[in-house]
């Protein structure tokens, strides 16, 4: 099998025992992601090859590994002290399993890592196909100190709805001290990252005295971290003929469980005719406070035809 004689690009150190290489790619050099393939060095002429993932993906000009160093290792133990510019062998045939081509498409893909079994897995996340096949993808990654948690800024930002990225510390006090295979076993993967987190199904005892509630929005509207609501409704007005369109604010005061909202404050009443039919809080002038936005439309009996003409307008309720 071929080797080809390649350059040491940069070196990164995660911890004492871990380590990222990046060395220039082989001309014509083709693999696909997930896969691993033979390295080298010769430190006293003869090769001494061990099998490595790559961490790079396909596209990208260089290669890129994380090792492990292995006391006494054959070949980490003078991996670790190679520099920039120095010498590597590595052969042309990749091969491996861990390439999408071996899985089915699903909703939730799980990727279980422990140490330096992450580098297939980082090559997959950064090519991004596997984000094609599947609704969500769920990576742990498992090392004895929180220092071997390599690539954990990348994995980190690059975290979202649908990569969950879950680190976990076997051997100093972290968040998550479990191993990565435990808790697919025990079933937080699932009920954590695969389901809709914490849906809770409870009465929360919304509804205004006597009265239909048109419109809800929910929003932090007064800044302080916790969940407020805000209602409109259509109500009669005392002649029994016209409608009035009303605001009503509830302030969140979230005890342990579900949120318990005080009672309701109207914040406004529409003038005669207008209807809500919209509300929404959202901070629309970037003041990182969250304003109340609601459309309204006016009823006019005028074209004798038509019966109706309606107005629509957006309105801004500003805290003062
Ligand atoms: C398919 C495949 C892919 C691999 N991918 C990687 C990779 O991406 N990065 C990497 O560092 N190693 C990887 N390895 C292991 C790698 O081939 C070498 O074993 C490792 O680099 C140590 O080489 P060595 O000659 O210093 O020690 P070796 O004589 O090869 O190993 C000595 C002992 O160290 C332990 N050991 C070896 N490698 C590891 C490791 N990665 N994590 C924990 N303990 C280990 C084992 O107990 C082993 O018996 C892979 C192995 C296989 C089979």
């Amino acid at each position: 099998m071929p080797y080809a004689e390649q350059k040491i690009t940069s070196l990164h150190r995660w911890s004492q025992n871990t380590f990222t290489f990046k060395t220039t790619r082989p001309d014509g050099f083709d693999f696909k992601n997930g896969e691993f393939v033979m390295v080298g060095l010769r430190p006293e002429g003869k090769l001494i090859p061990r099998a490595y993932s790559i961490v790079s993906t396909n596209r990208d000009n260089h290669l890129e590994f994380l090792s492990i160093q292995v006391p006494d290792g054959p070949l980490t133990s003078h991996l670790a002290k190679v520099d920039k510019g120095n010498s590597i062998w590595i052969n042309t045939k990749t091969t491996g399993s861990l390439t999408l081509e071996h899985i089915l498409p699903g909703r939730h893909l799980y990727m279980l890592a422990t140490g330096t079994g992450l580098a297939p897995f980082i090559s997959l996340i950064r090519a991004g196909e596997v984000f094609k096949s599947f609704e969500r993808v769920i990576l742990v990654h498992t090392t004895r100190i929180e220092q071997g948690l390599a690539y954990r800024d990348e994995l980190t930002s690059r975290s979202n709805d649908q990569f969950h990225y879950v680190p976990t510390v076997t051997r100093e006090p972290f968040e998550t001290t479990d191993r990565g295979a435990d808790l697919f076993r025990n079933g937080e993967l699932s009920t954590n990252h695969a389901a809709n987190k914490n849906w809770f199904f409870e009465k929360l005892n919304l509804h205004i005295d006597g009265l239909h509630t048109s419109r809800f929005a929910f929003g932090d509207y007064d800044g302080d971290g916790r969940i407020d609501s805000l209602q409109s409704r259509f109500a009669k007005h005392e002649n029994g003929e016209d409608t009035l369109s009303e605001i009503f604010f509830r302030r969140n005061t979230t005890k342990a469980g579900a949120p318990q909202f005080d009672s309701p404050v109207r914040i406004f009443e529409a003038p005669r005719g207008w209807h809500i039919n919209s509300i929404t809080m959202i901070d629309l002038d970037d003041d990182a406070q969250q304003e109340v936005v609601c459309g309204a439309f006016e009823e006019k009996p005028q074209d004798p035809d038509k019966r109706w003409i309606v107005a629509s307008e957006i309105w801004l309720l500003d805290r003062d």
